[in-house]
């Protein structure tokens, strides 16, 4: 595909964007083929994957559309439920690319593996004997996996932090070390795992304490990911509004959110809305990605807003997201979920940094997506309009009756289940 614009997508029937890709994306006819068949993910390699199986579950899957990000074109897959999130991402990257397009960049992929010591008689000697260790502490880390090292990555570095030292409770004493390990392309939780689990005797050796956890932290404060773009406000002007009015609404909705931990959550949540799908589409852990994003909102002691939005010196809007980002292109689900192996085919990800970056992008255009319709219309006009359907299935209608009984709804301007019911009754008379 030379090109993430496809006018007209929305309006074409699934099949007609199926054979539309099929043409455009040089994929092989297996990769294709898994975008028809009625289980993608197989009951018995769902059995596999993990334990007590009855079925798989289904989320809708789209494309993100119009993202150019770092002069690169990328159709974005996204798995998710909820009405107007993938139209709110394609406008915005729409209006972003009219304006160059996002910047993006990724720091190195250091993970952070944790061990903790208590029981030392003396944690002062203990911290700094481990820290004499240093080098064979990474060494011993890095041979109990000599494939990622061989990848070019592994452990790389070390330290260690005393909790509570002067606590009178030696269930609050404790050491912490922190082992530094680049995972190159994986989100790494099991490599990390079996790094930090293989040296905790030799921590113990050293320190003369006991070692109780050994995993994974999910604060990936190493391993960030981070997306910009600047919009001139004609680009943002919309009915009634002129862009200056959209600037000035998007930046005082940022400043209400990194002013108020209630508005905040709600603000962010709208980010994830972007980034959360493309996290599933891929194979990869949301629960991750959630738990790291909202901590790295609360790094300055208070919980605020992960974007900033600003106005520069020529009155142009300019956004910015930083976020952790522990996904990867191999491991996990990534490979193993077909769909999941399609979504990376098709954006034609390189390594783990580049989705990442997509991933932030998205989450940047997703807020500003919320925040322009906040500031302007309020988000329930354009988010109902397209919930109509959902609100028609749940009232009972089926096949072209959706259709029918959503236009009815957004025409008589109640969007509720009550009301779909009402006409679904009327239809079936
Ligand atoms: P895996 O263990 O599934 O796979 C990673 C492996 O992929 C590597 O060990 C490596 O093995 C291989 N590989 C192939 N190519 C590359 C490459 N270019 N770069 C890096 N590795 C490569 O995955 P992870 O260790 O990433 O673990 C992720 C899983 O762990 C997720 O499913 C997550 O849900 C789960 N998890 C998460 C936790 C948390 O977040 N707290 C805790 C525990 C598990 P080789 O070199 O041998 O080929």
């Amino acid at each position: 595909m030379n090109s993430s614009r496809i006018p007209g997508f929305y309006n074409m029937s699934v099949e007609q964007r199926r054979e539309l890709l099929k043409d455009n994306f040089h994929l092989s006819p297996e990769e294709w083929n898994d975008l028809y068949v009625k289980e993608p993910l197989s009951t018995a390699t769902a059995d596999k994957m993990i334990e007590n199986v009855i079925g798989t579950f289904q989320l809708p899957l789209g494309l993100g559309l119009n993202f150019l990000i770092n002069g690169k074109e990328y159709i974005v897959p996204m798995a998710v439920e909820e009405a107007s999130i993938i139209a709110s991402a394609s406008h915005i990257a729409k209006i972003v690319r009219s304006a160059g397009g996002f910047q993006t960049e990724a720091t190195e992929r250091v993970m952070i593996g944790q061990i903790q010591v208590i029981g030392c008689s003396d944690f002062q000697a203990a911290k700094q004997a481990l820290l004499e260790a240093k080098d064979s502490l990474i060494q011993a880390a890095n041979a109990a996996y000599p494939s990622i090292v061989a990848r070019g990555g592994g452990a790389q570095d070390m330290d260690v932090r005393i909790l509570n030292e002067e606590a009178d409770s030696t269930y609050n004493q404790m050491l912490v070390m922190h082992m530094y390990i680049n995972t190159c392309d994986a989100m790494g939780a099991n490599i990390i795992n079996t790094m930090v689990e293989s040296i905790a005797p030799i921590v113990e050796e050293i320190t003369g304490g006991k070692v109780y956890l050994r995993i994974l932290s999910n604060y990936a404060d190493e391993c960030l990911a981070r997306a910009h773009c600047v919009i001139p406000p004609a680009l943002l002007a919309t009915g009634e509004f002129s862009g200056e009015e959209v600037r000035d609404g998007v930046i005082h909705a940022f400043e209400f959110a990194s002013s108020d931990p209630y508005r905040a959550v709600t603000h962010n949540k709208g980010i994830m809305n972007g980034i959360d799908p493309v996290v599933i589409a891929t194979g990869n852990d949301w629960r991750a990605v959630e738990a790291g994003a909202h901590a790295y909102a609360a790094r300055n002691g208070s919980y605020g807003s992960m974007t900033t939005w600003s106005k520069d010196e020529a009155g142009n809007l300019v956004g910015e997201i930083e976020l952790p980002m522990a996904i990867g292109t191999v491991g996990g689900a990534t490979r193993v979920h077909p769909l999941a192996k399609l979504s990376l085919s098709m954006m034609h990800i390189e390594s783990a940094k580049e989705l990442a970056q997509v991933i932030v992008a998205v989450g940047l255009a997703q807020n500003l997506g919320a925040l322009k319709a906040l500031a302007t219309d309020g988000i329930q006009k354009g988010h109902m309009a397209l919930h109509s359907r959902s609100v028609a299935i749940a009232a009972g209608a089926t096949g072209e009756m959706v259709d029918i009984i959503a236009e009815q709804l957004i025409e008589q301007k109640e969007i509720r289940v009550g009301k779909a019911k009402e006409l679904v009754e009327q239809y079936t008379k």
